[in-house]
């Protein structure tokens, strides 16, 4: 990049300017991955401080059978397919109540758009989950779920988040947003769900109070200026509504292994390749920069490896998601021996190894507890480190 460009660019970043198209298409073309990460951090400082918040939390997928076909998609099947599932109503209670133990405070929920399966099926679910864990919150459903529902119920978005609420839903979650320029969107996307009805669910769920989550797929096929757009249509949003808490960049993965019935779906994996931990790290840092109405950035570490992760808390990230357990829809495509599950303990030690005050959070980032300060590594140099993988 031309000296006095970055000059530039610098000097709006410590001035507190807002970022242009041109401005983050212009970092994205930077390899000096440490500027990006000086800059990123410095905004995330201003932000955050030296606080890392993360969550504990389980993720639950009631059922992998969809209808539609995303390109990127390992984890769907049809009906009748060998590894097809769909969970009874006692066996999500069941699974969900494994971790009580933990002092679980959220329920992330998200499945595929099944095609028979009846619309009260999921209010349903919530109010037997809130009725056996009413301290946990509910963060359930993407926007493309639910205008499934809308399609399966003949109801409108609004009775749909309003009897969902009813029935114990604290937030939805951000997926289905993958990236929302057409010309990307339309060869991995195989459901009705684009930025129009996306934003329109969102804003409707902001409109009722909800603080919901972002997210963007990268490191497909999609080019840093789609990236760029995608950030910036949810800048526009955000300015309207305030209501996203958090930003998920969520790194796309190949399918390595074949899954029980020899197939491999994921049908884009031969014409890309995935992101690299570098490109990964100016995605959070160029993120975190163009998204300045947005007080999270949240790292995802199930996606990308606890080493990466504990490097993107210097590159904008703040937040780690989470303790996490039977991530269903990466880990059908994970061979990288990530772990399913982090405890409460394990997140603690990789916030303090990387250098950051651990702060516990709820599903709308109120503080549940706040821990001690790092002790920093030269002074526990004779003790021996944990290696995160
Ligand atoms: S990404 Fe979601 S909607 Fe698309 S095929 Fe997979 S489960 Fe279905």
């Amino acid at each position: 990049m031309d000296a006095g460009l970055k000059r530039d660019l610098e000097a709006k970043v410590y001035a507190g300017e807002r970022l242009s198209r041109e401005d983050g298409i212009a970092l994205y073309a930077s390899d000096d991955l440490t500027w990006l990460g000086r800059l990123a951090h410095h905004r995330r400082t201003e932000l955050n401080g030296d606080r890392v918040m993360f969550n504990v939390n389980r993720h639950l997928n009631l059922t992998n059978v969809c209808s539609a076909s995303c390109a990127y998609c390992s984890f769907q099947r049809k009906p009748g397919e060998k590894d097809a599932y769909t969970m009874r109503i006692e066996e999500a209670v069941s699974k969900a109540k494994e971790m009580e133990d933990e002092q679980l405070t959220e329920l992330h929920i998200v499945n595929g758009l099944h095609p028979s399966l009846p619309w009260r099926y999921y209010p349903k679910v919530l109010r037997e989950l809130k009725a056996a864990l009413p301290n946990v919150k509910l963060k359930c459903f993407t926007a493309t779920e639910v205008q499934w529902f809308e399609k399966i119920s003949g109801r409108s978005a609004d009775e749909i988040l309003d009897e969902l609420m009813d029935a114990g839903l604290e937030s939805l979650t951000g997926g289905g947003a993958e990236i929302f320029d057409w010309e990307v969107r339309q060869h991995i996307v195989d459901h009705d769900c684009h930025w129009e009805d996306w934003s329109r669910i969102h804003r409707l769920a902001h409109r009722k109070g909800m603080k919901t989550p972002a997210t963007m797929l990268y490191g497909h096929i999609e080019e840093p200026r789609h990236r760029v757009d995608h950030v910036l249509r949810l800048r526009e949003l955000q300015d309207e509504t305030g209501g996203f808490a958090v930003f998920i960049p969520l790194r796309y993965q190949h399918d390595f292994h074949d899954s029980a019935d020899g197939k491999i779906r994921n049908r884009i994996q031969e014409r890309t390749t995935m992101a690299a931990p570098a490109e990964s790290l100016k995605t959070f840092a160029v993120s975190r920069l163009l998204l300045d109405n947005v007080p999270h950035v949240k790292c995802f570490w199930v996606m990308h490896g606890l080493s990466v992760a504990q490097l993107s808390l210097n590159f904008g990230a703040d937040d780690l998601d989470g303790s996490v357990v039977e991530y269903k829809i990466t880990h059908d495509a994970d061979s990288y021996g990530t772990p399913h599950t982090l405890h409460r303990d394990d997140l603690l030690h990789l916030i303090w190894d990387a250098g950051f005050q651990p702060v516990e959070r709820n599903t709308r980032y109120e503080v549940v507890r706040e821990y001690e300060k790092p002790v920093g590594l030269a002074e526990r140099r004779s003790e021996p480190q944990k290696v995160w993988a």
